[in-house]
């Protein structure tokens, strides 16, 4: 009990002595210079790891998208010999699926047999067609070319 009254006085004289200093030079700021700097060094450590994980974040945001420009290279590469192909494609009939309603007046007509209709769309054999062009002036619906 004796020690508890002491540790009370003693606590009172401590508190009076250090608030009226406090206030005045580091009240502004509110933080007592201990605590302040246990405090800056967790703001510290916080920012610390902040910029750690906003390196890494870049660091990774770095290598997807270097990535995913080598499969965009590709893609492109991809889309460049596809055309190739298509310029070097012997001209032929095309179809265009919506236009066509399967009626297979072109099939009649075709004098090498390069076009059939399969589920109610006419599809020409690019290998048989001779471009003669006849199918598209016979289709009703305007639904072939040549090219
Ligand atoms: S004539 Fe025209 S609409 Fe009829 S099957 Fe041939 S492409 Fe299709
Ligand atoms: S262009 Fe001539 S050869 Fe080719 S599918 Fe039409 S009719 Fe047949």
């Amino acid at each position: 009990m004796g020690r508890g009254t002491n540790m009370g006085r003693g606590g009172a004289r401590g508190m009076g002595r250090g608030g009226g200093r406090g206030i005045g030079r580091g009240g502004g700021r509110g933080i007592p210079p201990a605590m302040a700097q246990g405090q800056g060094t967790a703001s510290a450590g916080a920012r610390r790891a902040n910029t750690a994980n906003a390196e890494d974040e870049l660091l990774a945001l770095r290598q997807q998208a270097e990535v995913m420009g080598r499969q965009l290279e590709q893609i492109h590469e991809r889309i460049r010999s596809l055309q190739r192909q298509e310029d070097a494609a012997p001209m032929a009939a095309r179809v265009d699926p919506d236009k066509c309603t399967g009626c297979g007046i072109c099939v009649d007509v075709c004098p090498v047999e390069a076009i059939s209709v399969d589920n109610h769309l006419a599809v020409v054999d690019r290998q048989t067609c001779t471009a003669c062009g006849l199918c598209v002036n016979e289709c009703p619906n305007e639904a072939i070319s040549v090219g």
